[in-house]
């Protein structure tokens, strides 16, 4: 089975954190209808990806598709800046009654990282307004994730982050150890000492204190015990830090609740979303607060807050977040997502097995291979794709969300060619011969 690569791209396309020629050529897709992606010449492969968390309801699908060509009919676009329409209005409605109780306002950004941009200054503006200007800076814990612009990255992971390079220009936050590792197991007195101890002393100096609930996306895929986010909202409330939680990756299901601060029946004062809220159609987030927030920065000298993007409230990525949303609300998501982790740690738990697995995990519609080494991504790809699936792998982790719409016997399929992908793929990189071969018959 051979897949299309184009020269073009490869001399002039820029794609994620990749060089430019890359090292090894992107597939070019034709087309994706459901679970599917289709490539040029015709190969169908299983999407596990859900395009980085965010087609959850698989490619093509009929009422997203609806939702946005009705729209186009009226506008695709208009400025957010004095102007208002349907669209913003209604999705502002549904995502107030879905959201953690207390979040009452919503600024709808351009992205993940812009919506975590604007949570960091909402939190600045509001302790200027409340008067505590000391409290200028950020915490969070190591292998978290907010994106890939300038202060975003100033709070990613700041060791095994993708943004060590720029480092020293990079504003200086806080950092405490990230959270131990496991939704169920529960927090030590060490762990909660540490938290405590950290807040005792630095929360002088602290706006927030932002955090992916639950589950750490792409700063390490991993999950961790709900109670350390109700330790976190406790400690945020008695020192007067704001809690932010970035739900881009988790929300609307990803973690096994529809926002994965359920788990904890916490409400965080600021809460971003994004990657799933157009339901993997268009690019579009959204920053949310709490009243409080809204009314002290509002009624304080400095009364606007100051961020407009030009697509702001883009009417097209409203109008098919309406349809995402009705289609998530259509799922009974709770079930759904608990069938895939029954499924996936079935089909997977053979993979623990395997010489250089580390570790297998599932939460949610989520679950990792966790390996010894790192993937040497071509040749990985290559046995991806004779095996007709397409999952990306970064660093040791082998990491699959499905869309929620796939079937139970898709998803074995998935899961069943995950672990044979993985299994050829430790044999082959142990013996060196073999893999020196492959390595330059796949490169190109
Ligand atoms: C992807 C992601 C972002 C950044 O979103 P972009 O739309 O890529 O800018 C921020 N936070 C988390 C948790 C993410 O997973």
């Amino acid at each position: 089975m051979s897949t299309a690569t184009s020269d073009f791209d490869h001399q002039h396309l820029w794609h994620p954190y990749a060089s430019l020629p890359p090292t090894y050529a992107n597939i070019v897709i034709d087309r994706a209808e459901g679970i599917y992606i289709i490539t040029e010449d015709g190969t169908r492969l299983i999407d596990g990806m859900s395009s980085w968390w965010a087609s959850v309801h698989g490619y093509n699908h009929p009422k997203l598709n609806a939702a946005i060509t009705e729209q186009l009919g009226k506008m695709a676009h208009v400025m957010f800046g004095g102007l208002t329409h349907q669209p913003a209005i209604d999705l502002g409605k549904k995502l107030l009654d879905i959201v953690p109780a207390g979040l009452d306002a919503i600024f709808y950004a351009d992205s993940g990282s812009i919506a975590v941009e604007v949570a960091l200054k909402m939190a600045l503006q509001y302790q200027i307004a409340v008067k505590c200007p000391h409290k200028q800076q950020f915490a969070s814990t190591h292998s978290g994730y907010y994106g890939d612009t300038w202060h975003a990255m100033s709070i990613c992971d700041p060791v095994n982050g993708m943004h060590s390079l720029y480092g020293k220009q990079l504003p200086m936050q806080h950092f405490v150890p990230a959270p131990p590792l496991g939704f169920d197991r529960a927090l030590t007195d060490s762990d909660r000492l540490a938290l405590t101890t950290f807040f005792a002393e630095h929360s002088d100096e602290l706006a927030g204190f932002i955090i992916e609930p639950v589950i750490q996306g792409a700063g390490g895929m991993r999950f961790y015990s709900p109670e350390y986010l109700k330790l976190l909202r406790q400690l945020c409330d008695e020192h007067g830090v704001l809690l932010i939680a970035d739900e881009i990756a988790t929300g609307f299901g990803r973690s096994g609740k529809l926002f994965a601060c359920e788990h904890a029946d916490i409400s965080p004062d600021i809460m971003t979303i994004g990657k799933a809220l157009t339901g993997g159609y268009m690019t579009f987030a959204a920053t949310l607060c709490t009243r409080t927030i809204a009314n002290a920065i509002s009624q304080s000298d400095y009364p606007a807050l100051m961020h407009g993007p030009t697509f702001m409230g883009n009417p097209l990525a409203c109008a098919v977040a309406c349809a995402s949303i009705d289609l998530i609300l259509s799922y009974d998501i709770e079930a759904c997502t608990a069938n895939m982790q029954t499924i996936m740690e079935q089909q997977l738990a053979l993979a623990t097995r395997l010489e250089g697995v580390a570790e297998v995990r599932c939460l949610g519609a989520v679950a990792v291979i966790e390996l010894d080494e790192a993937v040497e991504m071509p040749v990985f790809q290559a046995l991806l794709i004779e095996h007709g699936i397409w999952v990306r792998p970064f660093g040791k982790l082998v990491y699959i969300m499905p869309p929620y719409v796939i079937s139970d016997d898709e998803l074995i399929v998935l899961c069943q060619a995950l672990l044979k992908v993985t299994s050829i793929y430790l044999k082959q990189i142990s013996l060196p011969e073999k893999r020196s071969l492959s390595m330059t018959e796949r490169s190109l």
